[in-house]
């Protein structure tokens, strides 16, 4: 390895490190497990040559953590089969550890490993929609540790649609536990930058991929019971899963609050989430309508998230542009990189513009509503 696998920015590999160039994975202890005030010295990948993608897949079977790139959001994988490293998920994440994690495979024939009962319905799914922004929820073989799927008898399973963590998959020859790889509350990393921002010195490695090209997390569909329901909305719409599998159920924690005690069939959707530190109240309704709302009771001291048709109209705040208010496509590439943006100002409140929920409008506007606490104003 050399020093171009180190990309600009990151912290100039040292004398100790060149030493360590050989193959700097092989130095770290996988055996101590992860205790608080551990700094590990995250190794960054940037070039995916065989050479890295041998030394990322290296990190997942020797049970180290390694964040990786996909088309959804940056995630924080290990070895899905072993207990001890997902265990190392969890503690870097701060994760609650009844929220289960998502396992993600090269193809639809690694289903039968890992998944039992298999309807016809998921394969119809995989041809169409894999690689690509689609977890599936299907009873589990007891291979899967219970510590991958937070004690369920079901798993999600997902094929992600990037070649460098496609790579690492294939390499490892594992199928790897990955949740976003954000610190448990925080929004999602869309970018090798968010990611360094929450896990360096946390984890052993973060393979670099580009921004991601979806920016919100997968579509979760659970396919153990009839109708299918959706349990999350992602970067696949749900008209989409409507046309293959006909009528699709609806998980109430989709859109609404919870209310105390209630338990949604996706344990990770009863958390507060991707929320930055200022209150957030989104403002729901026609374009033209919310911004009027915002722009008639907004604060002095608040910052805005709006479309950018009406950036202008708040000028003096703090404004994070969501993309034009027909692009939602461009709202789920920005929505997290908006909410984080927010925790780097000094704002005392976020009033959000939301859009409709036709289309990737559904996984946007879940995305606010949950930054928000399920605060919203319908105009
Ligand atoms: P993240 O990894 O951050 O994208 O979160 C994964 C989401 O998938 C969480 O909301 C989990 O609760 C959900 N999930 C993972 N596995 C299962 C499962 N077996 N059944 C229901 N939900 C699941
Ligand atoms: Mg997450």
């Amino acid at each position: 390895m050399t020093n171009e696998n180190y990309s600009m920015g990151h912290p100039a590999p040292s004398a100790r490190r060149r030493d360590e160039d050989i193959a700097p994975y092989i130095r770290i202890s996988y055996s101590s497990p992860r205790k608080e005030g551990n700094i590990l010295k995250t190794v960054y990948f940037t070039e995916p040559t065989k050479e890295n993608i041998e030394a990322a897949a290296a990190i997942i079977r020797r049970g180290g953590l390694l964040g990786i790139p996909t088309e959804t959001v940056y995630g924080l994988g290990a070895n899905a089969l072993d207990a001890d490293a997902v265990r190392s998920i969890y503690e870097a994440k701060g994760r609650p550890s009844d929220n289960p994690l998502i396992i993600h495979v090269p193809d639809a024939s690694w289903l039968e490993r890992y998944c039992k009962e298999i309807p016809e319905s998921a394969y119809r799914l995989a041809d169409r929609f894999w690689p690509g922004p689609l977890t599936m929820i299907l009873p589990r073989k007891p291979i899967v540790p219970d510590r991958t799927t937070g004690g369920l008898d079901t798993v999600g399973v997902r094929c992600p649609n990037h070649p460098v963590t496609l790579a690492i998959i294939k390499a490892a020859d594992v199928p790897i536990a990955a949740p976003s790889g954000n610190t448990s509350g925080r929004p999602s990393p869309t970018c090798v930058a968010d990611m360094r921002e929450d896990m360096d010195g946390k984890i052993d490695g973060i393979f670099e991929g580009g921004p991601s090209q979806v920016g919100v997390e997968s579509t979760i569909i659970d396919l153990t019971c009839t109708p299918p329901r959706l349990l999350r909305p992602g970067g696949l719409p749900l008209e989409a899963l409507e046309a293959v599998l006909g009528e699709v159920a609806i998980d109430k924690a989709v859109v609404a609050k919870l209310a105390e005690g209630e338990k949604p069939k996706a344990p990770g959707m009863k958390y507060r989430h991707y929320a930055p530190k200022a209150p957030v109240t989104v403002v729901t309704g026609s374009p033209d309508e919310s911004a009027a709302y915002i722009q008639k009771n907004l604060p002095a001291d608040a910052g805005v998230i709006c479309f950018s048709e009406y950036t202008a109209r708040f000028s003096g705040h703090i404004v994070h542009d969501l993309g034009p208010a027909a692009d939602k496509g461009e709202q789920a590439r920005r929505v997290f990189d908006a909410l984080r943006e927010f925790d780097r100002e000094n704002v005392s409140e976020i009033f959000a513009q939301c859009p409709d929920t036709e289309g990737l409008g559904l996984a946007v506007s879940n995305r606010l509503k949950k930054a928000a606490g399920f605060h919203v104003i319908e105009v």
